[in-house]
């Protein structure tokens, strides 16, 4: 059994050489008597937050920190091998919370959704179709409450979340523009998702001006992902009675002291609405939400790029991918494909 572990804990930047691959016995069958389900995992997911798992926290944090030596564990796309639960046999596809490694003794199989659309790319449920397509939706329409007619800025525009907000915005009749890293992004932000405007936040001089430009009459909604001096600069943009769904602040994650924020007054001035979420607390609508996207894919209305690393091997390269802007559309890792 193939794994992924945690070498050490991380201040600052991480490095690959945080993590370690290493080879043990893979356990493929279930304790008798027990509900606990063997699977093998064929892809697993790279996403930001992992990043806050790998510090040891004095609080507890939202998420258990990982643990030096142990296996780490991240959102995948698994088959059922063995099976002590009545709601799931061998060969059924679900996703949910596994390890990062080929095989995983899971004991709360209530935990995992079944896969209900394998006709689609099953890797998807890594990203579109799963965790970061929910959070999309979730803070798009929920916190973001848009109107036809809104003007919408997205930043980490080109990512597992922000193609995906962009896309919804259109099919809303929403003006959006969106920020990304490279010029091969913006790109993409353009011709493939259907943005009206991208820019390189890397090349501006000036983000204020360049806000200014593209939202002469300002933001309705702020999709944020970054935080930092992208929130700062979007703050004095904002329209009154802006909304910011507050979904990630990526800029932050590596500092040991985060970076203060100015403008801030302008959340009052302008009456603005900056409201954080967190993608579990709307797992129950996960059915709901999975019909839709599903339709929307089968029909051409969404379209998703995926950046895919093959085997375990490269899954501590691709995770620090994330904070250079490395990954072109989703993160994720291949271990096996059936
Ligand atoms: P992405 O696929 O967008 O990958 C991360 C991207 O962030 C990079 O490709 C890079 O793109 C950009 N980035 C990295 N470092 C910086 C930096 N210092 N400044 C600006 N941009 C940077 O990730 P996700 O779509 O999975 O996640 C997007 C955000 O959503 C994250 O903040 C994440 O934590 C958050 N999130 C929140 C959830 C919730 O429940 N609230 C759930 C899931 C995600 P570029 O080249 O464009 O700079």
């Amino acid at each position: 059994n193939k794994r992924v572990v945690l070498k050490r804990y991380v201040t600052g930047f991480p490095g690959a050489d945080d993590m370690e691959v290493v080879t043990g016995t893979a356990r493929v069958a279930v304790p008798p008597g027990s509900t606990a389900m063997v699977l093998k995992n064929l892809y697993v997911s790279c996403d930001p937050y992992m990043r806050g798992r790998m510090t040891k926290h004095e609080r507890p944090s939202y998420v258990p920190d990982f643990v030096v030596g142990e296996v780490l564990e991240n959102f995948g796309v698994c088959k059922v091998i063995a099976s002590g639960h009545q709601d799931f046999k061998v060969g059924d596809l679900v996703w949910g919370m596994t390890g990062w490694e080929e095989y995983t003794l899971i004991h709360n199989p209530e935990s995992f959704f079944k896969i209900n659309h394998p006709e689609l790319p099953l890797s998807y449920y890594t990203g579109v179709l799963g965790m970061p397509g929910l959070t999309a939706w979730a803070g798009f329409f929920d916190v973001g409450k848009p109107k036809k007619g809104d003007n919408v800025f997205v930043s980490a525009a080109s990512g597992a979340v922000g193609q995906l907000v962009g896309q919804f915005a259109k099919l809303t009749g929403c003006y959006v523009v969106g920020s990304a890293g490279s010029d091969e992004k913006v790109n993409l932000l353009k011709t493939k998702f259907g943005f009206d405007e991208a820019f390189n936040y890397k090349k501006e001089q000036d983000l204020d001006a360049a806000l200014r430009r593209y939202f002469p009459e300002g933001i309705d909604i702020y999709f944020e992902n970054v935080g930092g001096s992208t929130l700062e600069a979007v703050l004095p943009n904002m329209r009154i009675h802006g909304r910011i769904p507050t979904c990630g602040m990526i800029s932050q994650y590596n500092l040991e002291e985060p970076e203060g924020v100015h403008n801030l007054f302008e959340i009052i001035a302008k009456r603005l609405r900056m409201e954080g979420f967190m993608v579990f607390d709307y797992y129950g609508q996960y059915h709901k939400f999975e019909q839709e996207m599903a339709g929307y894919l089968k029909a051409g209305k969404i379209a998703y790029v995926e950046d895919i690393a093959e085997g375990l091997e490269k899954a501590p390269e691709a995770l620090i991918g994330l904070f250079t802007g490395r990954n072109v559309g989703k993160q994720l890792v291949a271990i096996a494909r059936e």
